[in-house]
């Protein structure tokens, strides 16, 4: 178990650009926050875009966009990486000054041939080991002669321990430890010397990063010791596995922020969810919004096991804060869904009122936007194979029409007044309540399921209630089911 963590601290998500930020991403992204938050001091975002070919702008776009909608809130930055290149070949140089690093002038096919015939022989192949270094002055003529080469860094002759905040102790002997490239022969940094230059200049004392980044911390730990810089404490979150058991990917369903807010799914239902992939509170809550998670976070919890990715439990979430979020940030989320179902321009009077009516009884924002839209069409189809049950009864129509007729005089039209007329008609009739309530759902709402029939009958409105009333008693005289079926 680590030591208390102490603030404040400075904390930093990292992502490369590369693609949509998967869900890995974002829940390293929620720990950073909840770390600052519950710690004091500042959460930077850098993008680490310093890869050019596979780094995208607009992946940088989608993934702040992505980070903001989730709400993790950053107090520096972005920063993009590929500003500071200079500062890194910089210290790149000053590594070679102080021979911390080296000149390799090595081709690939040099170094594979090596390679074979080590590990031909049955031993174990490291750079540092396996070549002898070249004399100063024929570095220096090489150099003069302006032959290719990269810069390697000297990795110290000795294990390195990872004090890790979720792992505990993680020992890297020395034998698996080598001298590796800091500086492409294009001169352009690698990622180890631009994360450690950067960690280092924008003073960060936390690195909480994904477990793939564990087998480089030695290799940091190293750079950080030759800068002359403090050591940051670090932290390796386990991975996100798919149901298969495997790294959560495409083949177990949706991976990114980015498709689960397609999905319908509200921003503060994938970040409890995520948090509690890997985290508790120490007690049985599940359902946490951001500011009791905030209160009750703390690193010492985090867990050492890889997090299934349960898609089932991340809808159950879903549909808790479908009910329980309040109407105006609903309809902010739920904008986008209305604009592809063709709502853009509903009344908003009508549309607040039915979004209340339905929030809770909808699992996602798509079901919802599906579930309203009827109260704002003109004319609904209705489907042969849904009101078979229905066409069965030769009386209905009928009493649909003068159920129709009832409420085409009632004085006012009302959640009390639609039910009275109602339930006077199913006395006078003397048939079961269910007899009309389920055929007048489906007549004035194309749909089975719904919010209370009357709370249903007002917005829907009385002269488009008609309408509907008369079309879906049409719809039954033309296709009633014969008794062969
Ligand atoms: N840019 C790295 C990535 O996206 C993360 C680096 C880090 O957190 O140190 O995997």
């Amino acid at each position: 178990m680590a030591s208390q963590l102490t603030g404040p601290v400075r904390v930093r998500f990292a992502p490369s650009p590369t693609g949509f930020l998967h869900v890995g991403g974002a829940r390293t992204a929620i720990y950073n926050e909840l770390l600052r938050k519950s710690l004091g001091g500042a959460h930077i975002l850098r993008i680490e875009d310093t890869d050019k070919e596979r780094s995208d702008d607009a992946m940088t776009r989608q993934i702040i966009e992505a980070l903001a909608w989730l709400g993790i809130e950053v107090d520096e930055g972005p920063f993009l990486q590929s500003a500071n290149l200079q500062d890194h070949t910089a210290a790149a140089q000053r590594l070679l000054a102080e021979d911390k690093a080296y000149h390799c002038f090595r081709t690939a096919e040099e170094l594979d041939e090596k390679r074979k015939e080590i590990l031909g022989r049955g031993d174990s192949y490291r750079y540092k080991t396996a070549f002898d270094p070249p004399p100063r002055e024929e570095v220096e003529r090489r150099l003069e002669a302006g032959e290719p080469y990269v810069v390697r860094f000297r990795m110290p002759d000795e294990a390195i321990v990872v004090e890790d905040i979720v792992r505990g102790d993680v020992h890297f002997p020395e034998e698996s430890l080598d001298d590796f490239i800091i500086l492409r022969s294009d001169r352009t940094p690698t990622y180890h010397l631009s994360v450690v230059c950067d960690d280092i200049s924008m003073g960060v004392t936390h690195v909480i990063r994904g477990e793939d980044h564990l087998s480089n911390t030695p290799k940091h730990i190293g750079l950080f010791r030759a800068l002359g810089a403090d050591l940051p404490r670090f932290g390796h979150l386990p991975l996100i596995l798919g149901a298969d058991k495997k790294r959560l990917s495409k083949r177990t369903g949706a991976t990114s922020v980015e498709e689960f807010r397609a999905q319908g799914i509200l921003p503060q239902a994938l970040y409890n969810y995520l948090c509690l992939l890997g985290w508790s509170p120490g007690d049985d809550r599940e359902l946490m919004d951001r500011a009791e998670l905030i209160e009750a976070f703390t690193a010492e919890r985090l867990g050492k096991t890889h997090g299934v990715f349960d898609v089932d439990k991340l809808k159950w979430m879903n549909s808790h804060y479908m009910a329980s979020t309040p109407l105006d940030e609903i309809l902010e989320h739920l904008a986008p869904f209305l604009e592809e179902a063709g709502l853009a321009d509903a009344d908003p009077e009508l549309l607040r009122h039915v979004v209340e009516l339905h929030q809770g009884r909808s699992k996602n924002l798509v079901e919802l936007a599906e579930g309203i839209r009827h109260y704002f069409q003109e004319s609904l189809e209705y489907d042969l194979e849904a009101t078979k049950k229905f066409r069965k009864q030769p009386e209905l129509p009928e009493m649909l029409e003068t159920l129709a007729t009832r409420y085409a005089e009632l004085d006012d039209y009302t959640v009390e007044s639609t039910e009275k007329a109602m339930r006077d008609l199913i006395a006078e009739l003397d048939v079961k309540l269910g007899v009309l309530i389920h055929p007048t759902r489906f007549a004035l709402s194309g749909s089975k399921a719904g919010p209370p029939l009357f709370d249903l009958v007002v917005p829907v409105g009385r002269e488009r209630g008609q309408r509907r009333f008369a079309d879906f008693i049409r719809f039954l005289r033309e296709n009633p089911v014969t008794p062969e079926g």
